[in-house]
This record gives structure tokens, C-alpha cells and sequence, in this order.
């Protein structure tokens, strides 16, 4: 299998072109090909024609330099609405070819808008990787990446603007983060995974910029749709203006597909959120038996450690919910194994590394069934080989 993922290592990596994953690559990506499954037990949900004409033009509107589609705005936000996840209300929407477009967008126009000032890019490790790797590629000279925000203080005068990128929940940990006032002038709340599936929605979400995918909520990475929630309009408009400069819009196939899949959702619970057909409900069953599943084999592990993640009520659901996360976020605690990675690795498994040395290793648990179902094989077999040889 060819994979995409060990792009996001290291910056060197990330020039080095495509990297053959091997067999084990199962783990490594957050590729969310789990929901594969559910849409095609349910052939006739989200499905889209498209004739030879359909909106030809690079305009969505003759004659009206409009780039999205009203349908595809107004349908994320009866999402977010049915969901309750984050607030629209009053808040501009700009859609990107997928969130990670949205992350360097938003990033260069906060940069452009101090650009009296070189600004630093920050992350609290353990960070998804790609804010690292792309803003470093990218190399702008209005910013640079400086790693971490707690080196910085609130009043140090004489330096850039400081842009914190925050995933909440965290990707590689699944943790709800905040950050605390006073650190960032600017923060960038990436929300990829908050949603009911993935964690309990606690809150609606109400910060000044929030970047959503379609890839994490209904799986189509490769449809390649993200959005970003502005408040600012000066912010908004900077931001739509990257969009059109860097790839003049977003596919309309896109669009509108990926109107017609959240339509989907939202139809499959207008009759309440009871419905166990639902791709929300789909979703959080399976992950959160992965999830006990990975638990349950590294329960008598001392060599191995997972993340801890807690029950929550969930106001979708309205009830308390176990965790359900995307990834497992994997310590090896043996003073030996100073490369966690390279340790499952030696099982079979290829993992993720992120910014947070080489103690810790993410598994993906978002993929297919089969992929699973080996990924639990090689751990199963890995810590048994540990316990007997101690
Ligand atoms: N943010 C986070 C935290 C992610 O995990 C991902 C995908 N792995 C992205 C952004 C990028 O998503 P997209 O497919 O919309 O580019």
C-alpha cells in the first residue's frame, strides 16, 4: 500500500516524494475509511449524478463572482445546528479544499494582517503533525513556526503576532483542549473532530475562528471539503481572497456532494435523534468498541500505556458516552524503547509519530474493518511476546 501519512513526520520526509507503507501501513493514517461500510450498506443515501453540464462555469451563479454553492452553506449550518456543536449564527463561512487548505489560509491571512511583524505559529505538543510540516514548507516570510506557545508571554514586546493552532479534540490524543487567555492573539480552533461520533459534544463551540472537514464527519477525505467559522469579516474576506488566488474555488462536484451526504445526516435524524440508522450513531458504535477493544489488550501491559479519556454526557445524544476516539495515542514506558514507533514497527505496525518525541506512538483506528482487525492482531501479539519474555 502506498501511504501518504509518513509525509508528516519530519519536514525531510515530507520532501521526500511518496513512501511505500508496507504491509503494515493499516495504522498509521487518519484515512477514515471506517464509514466505508456504513454508506455501502446504505446504497441509496448520499448518492449523486452528475450530467455533462452541470455547472461548467468557474462561477457558481452566471455573472456573480460567487464561489460556493447557498445550498452547501445553508447545509452546514443545519448541521451544526442539528448538532450543536458550534455556533453560525452571525459567523462567515469560507470552504476550502479540505481543512488543510483552511489551516495555511487562515494562518497567512492572520500573518498578512500584522504583517508589520514576522509571526509565530504555535502548537502545544503532542500537535497534528501538518501544522509543523506545511507551515515550515510553505517557508513564508511573514511566519515562521516556533513550536511552543508557553514560551511566549501575553505583554513580551518587539515580537510577531503569535497564531496558536489548537485541535480540539486533539489529534493524536483525542483530548478537549482550550486555550488559556492571554497566550495567543490569535488561536485557531481546528474542531475536525468534534463531532458525536468522536467525542460527546459538551458545548457549542463559540471561538472567533473554527476550521470543520467533511472527511472526519461522513469519511470522504478524498472529496477534499473543509470549512473555516469566522467572525471577523476583515478575516473572512482575507481568507476567501487565498481561497481564490491559490485554487480559484472549490470543485463543484465537491460541493455537491458533500451537500448531499450532511443532507443526508441531517435527514436520517429529523425525526429525532434516535435513530440507530443514523451515520452518528454508526460511527460511535464502532469506535467505541475499537477503542475497548485496544484497552482491553493493553489493560496488564506495564511496557505499553494509552491515553486516559473519561465517559461524558453528550448533548446529541443525551446521555453519558464512553470514549470513542480516532486515534490511539500509545506510550512505551520500558526505559529501553526509547522509539516507540520503531517498536511496533518490529511488530508490524506502522504508526504515527507527532510532536512529542519519540516516547509516543498514534495508532489510527478510524480505518476499515479488516485493517483493524490485523492492527489488533500484531498488538495482541506484541504485548503476549512482552509479557512472556519478562
Ligand atoms: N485537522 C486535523 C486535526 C486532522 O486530523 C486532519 C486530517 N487528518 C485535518 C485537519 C485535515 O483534514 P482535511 O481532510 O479536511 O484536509
Amino acid at each position: 500500500s502506498r501511504g501518504l501519512c509518513p509525509y508528516f513526520h519530519t519536514g525531510v520526509r515530507a520532501r521526500n516524494q511518496w513512501k511505500d507503507d508496507g504491509p503494515g501501513g493499516a495504522a498509521c493514517c487518519g484515512d477514515p475509511l471506517l464509514f466505508e461500510a456504513y454508506w455501502r450498506a446504505n446504497p441509496n443515501l448520499g448518492t449523486v449524478v452528475i450530467p455533462g453540464w452541470y455547472r461548467m462555469s468557474y462561477l457558481t451563479r452566471d455573472n456573480a463572482a460567487i464561489l460556493y454553492t447557498d445550498a452547501l452553506l445553508r447545509t452546514i449550518r443545519d448541521l451544526h445546528g442539528m448538532v450543536g456543536n458550534a455556533v453560525t449564527k452571525d459567523r462567515y463561512i469560507v470552504v476550502g479544499t479540505g481543512s488543510m487548505q483552511l489551516i495555511n489560509a487562515v494562518v497567512h491571512s492572520l500573518a498578512l494582517l500584522n504583517s508589520d511583524r514576522v509571526s509565530s505559529v504555535v502548537a502545544k505538543a503532542p500537535y497534528y503533525s501538518a501544522y509543523k510540516v506545511q507551515t515550515e514548507y510553505l517557508d513564508s516570510p511573514l511566519f515562521n513556526f516556533a513550536r511552543d506557545p508557553a514560551r511566549f508571554t501575553g505583554n513580551a514586546t518587539g515580537r510577531g503576532a503569535q497564531i496558536e493552532l489548537i485541535a480540539s479534540p486533539n489529534n493524536p490524543d483525542a483530548q478537549i483542549q482550550e486555550v488559556p487567555q492571554n497566550i495567543s492573539e490569535h488561536v485557531i480552533y481546528d474542531h475536525a473532530y468534534n463531532w458525536p461520533h468522536l467525542s460527546p459534544i459538551t458545548k457549542a463551540s463559540d471561538h472567533d475562528i473554527m476550521l470543520f472537514t467533511l472527511s472526519k464527519i461522513t469519511g470522504h477525505a478524498g472529496s477534499r471539503i473543509g470549512w473555516a467559522i469566522i467572525k471577523d469579516y476583515n478575516l473572512y474576506r482575507t481568507v476567501q481572497w487565498y481561497v481564490v488566488l491559490n485554487t480559484l474555488g472549490v470543485s463543484h462536484e465537491s460541493q455537491l456532494r458533500a451537500t448531499q451526504l450532511i443532507r443526508t445526516i441531517i435527514k436520517s435524524y429529523s425525526e429525532g435523534i434516535r435513530n440507530e440508522k443514523g451515520l452518528f450513531h454508526y460511527g460511535r458504535e464502532v469506535l467505541e468498541s475499537r477503542w475497548a477493544t485496544i484497552q482491553s489488550i493493553l489493560k496488564n501491559s506495564s511496557r505499553f500505556s494509552l491515553q486516559e479519556l473519561k465517559p461524558d454526557y453528550c448533548f446529541f445524544f443525551a446521555q453519558i458516552v464512553d470514549p470513542s476516539p480516532g486515534h490511539a495515542w500509545i506510550r512505551c514506558n520500558y526505559e529501553e524503547d526509547v522509539d516507540c514507533a520503531a517498536v511496533m514497527l518490529s511488530a508490524g505496525i506502522i504508526g504515527r509519530k507527532f510532536g512529542s518525541g519519540n516516547r509516543f506512538v498514534r495508532l489510527s483506528l478510524l480505518k476499515r474493518r479488516s485493517h483493524f482487525e490485523i492492527l489488533t492482531a500484531r498488538l495482541t501479539k506484541l504485548v503476549a511476546q512482552t509479557s512472556s519474555s519478562t
